[in-house]
């Protein structure tokens, strides 16, 4: 009988354990759903051959953030094949800009993971020159081996919030971010 009233009581804990994390995830599931879907539309009409790593990049990005959507779909974002001078990033505000990838480097540092880096800026991010691979705004800095594409959690969920109006930023505007992936000289032949 007492190791019966137990059990009841657990189920009871249990039960009630399971509610109470119920009504607490619901309030940001809510919010989630409540925010405002933006669609960023970039060009890739004078990406060169980097064109197809912009659409790569932009579906690491789409996947990455909620109620964000990068499409090829007009010119927020303009991005462009350069030749040497290194890779930058010209954002005019939250979502719009330039892009430019330097051939030159892009055959040093892997180019996904300038172009995701790049495109960063563009989403609201600064640079984060860390040594880090597992972030993507640590750029140059994580190594010519560093291959990661990816956004951390925490850098998503930046861009997510930005776009989402949940976090407030003085840092979105008009900003140029250069040398964010150094200028490697080759090492002298012979
Ligand atoms: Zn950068």
């Amino acid at each position: 009988m007492t190791s019966r009233r137990v059990s009841r009581l657990l189920v009871a804990l249990l039960t009630a354990g399971t509610m109470i994390g119920a009504t607490v995830a619901s309030p940001s599931a809510a919010s989630a759903d409540a925010s405002i879907a933006a669609t960023v539309c970039y060009n890739t009409s004078q990406a060169g051959s980097f064109a197809g790593i912009a659409n790569q990049a932009a579906t690491i990005w789409n996947n990455a953030t909620v109620n964000l959507t990068l499409s090829n779909c007009g010119s927020n974002l303009r991005i462009y094949q350069i030749t040497g001078g290194g890779s930058y990033a010209v954002r005019t505000s939250l979502g719009n800009g330039r892009v430019y990838i330097d051939t030159q480097q892009a055959a040093q540092y892997n180019p996904l993971r300038i172009m995701t880096h790049e495109i960063g800026h563009i989403l609201g991010l600064p640079d984060n020159y860390n040594g880090n691979c597992a972030l993507l705004m640590s750029g140059g800095s994580a190594g010519t081996s560093c291959t990661n594409p990816y956004p951390s959690t925490a850098e998503a969920n930046r861009v997510s919030n930005l776009f989402a109006g949940t976090l407030a930023s003085t840092d979105t505007g008009s900003q140029v971010f250069r040398d964010s992936w150094p200028i490697f000289s080759a090492a002298p032949v012979g």
